[in-house]
């Protein structure tokens, strides 16, 4: 955005603000900042002392927070600030500020007030668009409880909202899906992360599940698809790691602060809290550090993740060049240039072992049947080799599957030639035969069926 400045007639020159939030214009905080900047609360002992600094309140532009230790020192502030309002041409609205406190209740909660009209004590207050809850509680992430299920929350319908657009438009491709994911779900999925870092696991679990159910749905796999799936194919990075990167970078820019910064007596008051062993901003972030992070350990999820993902771990991504190359995790290539939805979903399906053959459906818990072990897993048309994806896209003697294998010769002969143009091809292949096989029940071996044992 561009300004000038018109006084008496004659105009500035033209001056650039790029940095601001966008409402109404970017320079009128700034200006709110200049009107705003004789407002001044002499030390009190109520002060909030970091770091040896003391702290009297709060400004971010017209959002303003009074901080005190004591409710008289709270009121000696509230009168103050009444009193420079009145001196300023502003005007308190008694009935839009709120009282919040942190700590025990006292026994009779005192009263608060803006020249004689009351001021409501809340168990939830919103400061910055951060909902902190008033009350005696030990864990920071308990403060902030209300800021997680109301951003939660509201990811989850956002998320709903952009899938909702498939009803209009049919599926809705990756590529864009991912974009309007970071542009519409994630914000409200990092509100505030850096600073409330370290979230109970109930929370964090609430933030993931947003992001798997999303990326599942625009993939086309199934609620018991292996996570990694979701980050191999996509390149999206999980959120829980997300928001440690987040915190390490506000980590990196508080010790970029001069030493005379709120910011940076913070952080060194959260140190020397976690130096004399109690709870901090900074102890919370190692912890997260720990637990996202520990010392290396196959644990059974892993297991189950080699397993369906074999396919994954030999595919290789094209390069410019035509050659081949390993990714671990990237936006993938076929996902945007294979254009039928159905047709891209079962290859996505298909390499990351979500897909409706023996080999993986036969590991589901039933009631009907035991566990069938890997080499009873057969296929339900030839009888004789384990049901796998390279089984029957390559192997199955069944006549249609056969058929399906001789349809596109020139094309497979392409494939050969040049990975990209195969995608399409290969992906259509994939759907085919997995339509054939969902066309018949799944083979399961007679000693596994519980009725059978009955009955024999
Ligand atoms: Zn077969």
């Amino acid at each position: 955005m561009r300004y000038r400045v018109r006084h008496e007639g004659e105009l500035s020159d033209f001056i650039d603000s790029s940095i601001g939030i966008l409402i109404g214009d970017t320079l009128s905080p700034e200006f709110w900042i200049i009107f705003f900047g004789d407002f001044d609360i002499p030390v009190t002992d109520d002060d909030i002392r970091l770091a040896g600094i003391a702290i009297s309140h709060l400004e971010q532009a017209d959002d303003l927070l009074l901080l005190a230790l004591s409710p008289r020192g709270l009121q000696y502030k509230m009168d103050l600030f009444y009193a420079y309002c009145g001196n300023n041409f502003l005007i308190i609205n008694a009935i839009k500020s709120l009282i919040g406190y942190h700590g025990p209740a006292p026994v009779y909660l005192p009263k608060f007030h803006f020249n004689g009209e009351d001021v409501e004590i809340v168990d939830v207050y919103t400061y910055v668009g951060m909902a902190f809850r008033s009350g005696p509680f030990n864990a920071f992430s308990s403060v902030l409880q209300d800021l997680f299920v109301n951003k939660t929350k509201k990811a989850s319908k956002v998320a709903h909202a952009v899938l909702h657009i498939e009803s209009m438009i049919g599926a809705l491709p990756v590529q864009e899906g991912k974009i309007l994911y970071m542009g519409c779900v994630d914000p409200h999925l990092i509100y505030g992360c850096e600073v409330a870092i370290d979230a109970s696991k109930a929370h964090m679990d609430q933030v993931i599940g947003v992001q798997l159910a999303f990326f599942r749905r625009l993939l086309g796999l199934s609620k018991t698809s292996i996570r990694v799936a979701i980050y191999t194919e996509t390149g999206i990075i999980p959120v829980q790691f997300r928001w440690l990167n987040l915190a390490l970078r506000a980590l990196a820019y508080f010790l970029s602060q001069p030493a005379d910064t709120f910011i940076r007596a913070a952080l060194n008051e959260s140190i020397a809290l976690e130096s004399a062993g109690k709870r901090s901003w900074f102890r919370g972030l190692k912890t997260v550090i720990n637990s996202l992070c520990p010392d290396y350990k196959l644990p059974n999820e892993l297991i189950r993740v080699s397993r369906s993902s074999y396919l994954l771990q030999l595919r290789k991504e094209p390069q410019e060049n035509g050659n081949l190359k390993y990714h671990i995790s990237c936006m993938r290539h076929y996902l945007s240039e294979i254009q039928n939805p159905r047709h891209r979903k079962a290859l996505t399906r298909l390499i990351t072992g979500d897909h409706s053959l023996a080999v993986v459906r036969l590991t589901w818990t039933d009631n009907h049947r035991l566990q069938v072990p890997y080499e009873h897993r057969l296929c339900r048309f030839c009888t004789k080799e384990v049901e796998t994806p390279e089984h029957a896209l390559l192997q199955c003697p069944y006549q249609p599957l056969v058929e399906s294998r001789t349809m596109d010769q020139p094309a497979y002969v392409a494939y050969l030639a040049s990975c990209h143009a195969s995608y399409a091809t290969l992906a259509k292949w994939v759907f085919e035969i997995l339509k054939i096989y969902e066309g018949t029940p799944l083979l399961i071996p007679r000693e596994y069926l519980r009725d059978s044992r009955c009955t024999s």
